[in-house]
């Protein structure tokens, strides 16, 4: 094999060399209802070192409420501060970018319930919209497409929860919120003018806001090269690749983005 594999793969992560980890939820946490092996007794073990640990997601049907309480009924003690999904990142930036905003949101509950929790103007009205907010929506209809379209048209700004064209599902893909937005995008012939979710650099800098500690001293962990290990990059953390997801050493081998770290599951962090 000419690739060269990151030096440290297959050789366990020290975990006193960091301050910080963060975890992707599916594939690195859970896959769908399932909690991955050796996550409970990882979990403890941070708690124990005293390190800080954040959960990310670029789910936006998931609020931080809601993937906080799905991490607890697995037994995780969390707090809903130590979470970060795309539906909630979506309402932090329009609540600093735009507080006198007017969402038309294309989504599900928890997008619904994230721009509530920060007490943001919305409305099914497409001519009293000035954004237009979209994210997986599973009810997505012609009715909404067109709406959304004429919101557009009429002068308001399209915001993506996250760049994701399907996301794995037990037995398969669903299409996700890409596809959605794509299709908004074409009718309204604009452009998608914010995309919140991983790998952005919006997502990272609001990850190490929450850590509070310096890149080099925060590990990420997730399955995926193009979204988790791409958005250590950006802000220059150690990243690592869990593979036990959607990403195998062929995919690291056919890929741009090299971790730091390849390990199979999470008891290769060592303490
Ligand atoms: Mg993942």
């Amino acid at each position: 094999m000419s690739f060269p594999l990151p030096k440290r793969q297959g050789i366990s992560v020290n975990t006193a060399l960091f301050d910080a980890f963060c975890f992707d939820l599916d594939g690195t946490v859970y896959v769908s209802d399932i909690v991955l092996p050796h996550v409970l007794d990882t979990m403890s073990k941070l708690r124990k070192a005293n390190k800080r640990v954040l959960f990310i997601s670029n789910s936006p049907t998931q609020s931080r409420a809601s993937a906080a309480g799905k991490l607890r009924k697995f037994g995780i003690d969390v707090q809903e501060q130590e979470v970060l999904t795309a539906a909630y990142l979506a309402a932090k930036f329009m609540s600093e970018n735009d507080r006198a905003s007017t969402a038309f949101i294309v989504g599900e509950g928890a997008l619904h319930e994230e721009f509530e929790n920060f007490g943001l103007a919305q409305t099914t009205d497409p001519f009293e919209s000035t954004h237009v907010v979209v994210g997986l929506d599973r009810h997505f209809t012609y009715q909404k497409l067109n709406d959304a379209m004429l919101a557009l048209r009429n002068g308001a700004k399209l915001i993506v929860t996250n760049p994701d064209p399907a996301c794995p599902v037990p037995g398969g893909l669903q299409a996700d919120t890409m596809s959605i937005a794509k299709a908004i995008e074409t009718a309204a012939e604009t452009k998608i003018e914010t995309m919140i979710g991983k790998p952005t650099a919006y997502f990272a800098h609001a990850m190490l806001e929450l850590l509070n500690v310096p890149a080099k001293s925060s590990l990420i962990i997730g399955d995926r090269l193009e979204t988790d290990i791409l958005l250590g990059k950006t802000v220059g953390m150690p990243t690592c690749l869990v593979l036990t997801g959607a990403a195998t050493i062929q995919h690291v081998e056919q890929s741009a983005y090299k971790p730091d770290y390849i390990i199979s599951n999470l008891s290769e962090l060592i303490f």
